[in-house]
């Protein structure tokens, strides 16, 4: 049998390849941080952008150089916003935690645009410069911000609407995007009197998980009564158009304020359908917070579709009728146990 000290020149054998294995023992137990790893890829695999700010992270030197506590403290912090400025600012406290001489500049974005609370920023070097061409606040790459008159930070995630635009110049000495998120709901939709505030609550959680990690949706379309339910319903039957729906008046989730579609921002933050965008990832998301997905149906597969309706299936919203035909939206809402306006 070939002996462990001359793999390198005749490794092949079975012999030569289990001593090595043996030897290795140790080594192929997965560490703390291994595991965590493979978890938040199977837990992102849904979505290749996270995947790939994930692999990003992970292969860097400097992480790699870390403990195996300070690894899995790097994953904490990217799992709670998945995108390439987490993990790009991750890289940057994994250099600086190795050598705290070194000043990484991947900590904060060199450019970019911030819309905050109705304010607008542009972004130098980690810098908010107001309208005035003052500093008015600083911003990390992993989406805290702290503005001059504020003793804490906050993150840029907390809001849907916030308009995020973080850039880092790249190896190729190029402005990249790392993140770029439009407004989720600029027509307020989800402000909707006739959205129950549950659905609302729902989508904004769905919606705001999106963006964390990357993907830049907003709602398109809410609330619709039983009579622009069944005007939808005649397109592409006896109204001109394609066939958008098979529900009529009545028996769309639509009508009670159970249901909104969200689509994706495009680069001038109009609403776009794309082909190959996340959506099944949006979907595992809404999933994932009990809500039903349009893009789980056989027959006319609708990916922006989110409803909720606990205790009833997606084809039985025609059974709140009688309910809605005696007390209205309020009538459904209580008969399913669901909060008012
Ligand atoms: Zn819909």
């Amino acid at each position: 049998m070939d002996s462990v000290n001359g793999s390198s020149g005749t490794a092949g054998t079975s012999g030569t390849h289990d001593s090595q294995s043996a030897s290795l023992g140790a080594q192929s137990t997965p560490t703390q941080a291994e595991t965590q790893e493979q978890d938040l890829r199977e837990a992102l695999a849904e979505n290749p952008q996270a995947v790939a700010a994930l692999s990003a992270l992970t292969a860097n030197t400097h992480y790699a150089q870390l403990s195996v506590e300070q690894q899995v403290q790097a994953l904490d912090a990217f799992n709670a916003a998945p995108n390439l400025a987490t993990a790009t600012y991750l890289q940057g406290v994994a250099e600086q935690t190795l050598n705290p001489q070194a000043t990484p500049t991947s900590l904060t974005p060199d450019a970019g645009t911030l819309t905050l609370d109705g304010q607008t920023y542009s972004i130098r070097n980690g810098n908010l410069i107001g309208a005035d061409g003052q500093v008015a606040g600083t911003i990390r790459n992993d989406g805290q911000v702290q503005l001059n008159n504020e003793t804490t930070t906050r993150s840029v995630y907390d809001d849907i609407n916030t308009r995020v635009q973080l850039r880092e110049t790249n190896a190729a000495q190029e402005l990249q995007d790392l993140v770029n998120l439009h407004a989720a709901d600029p027509n307020a939709r989800l402000d909707n009197a006739n959205i129950n505030r549950e659905m609302a609550r729902l989508a904004t959680d769905v919606i705001s998980r999106a963006r964390m990690e990357g993907m830049d949706m907003r709602v398109v379309s809410d609330f619709r009564s039983v009579e622009e339910q069944n005007a939808l319903f005649a397109q592409g039957r006896t109204a001109p158009g394609r066939v958008v729906t098979n529900a009529t008046g009545g028996s769309s989730w639509h009508n009670y304020g159970l249901a909104v579609d969200v689509a994706f921002n495009n680069a001038n933050g109009q609403p776009s359908w794309p082909e190959n965008a996340n959506w099944d990832r949006y979907g595992e998301i809404a999933v994932q917070r009990g809500l039903e997905w349009g893009g789980n149906w056989r027959g006319i597969n609708d990916r922006p579709h989110i409803e909720y309706h606990p205790g009833l299936g997606a084809g039985e919203a025609r059974t709140m009728l009688p309910a809605y035909r005696q007390g209205g939206l309020d009538q459904v809402w209580n008969n399913l146990g669901l909060g008012g306006r």
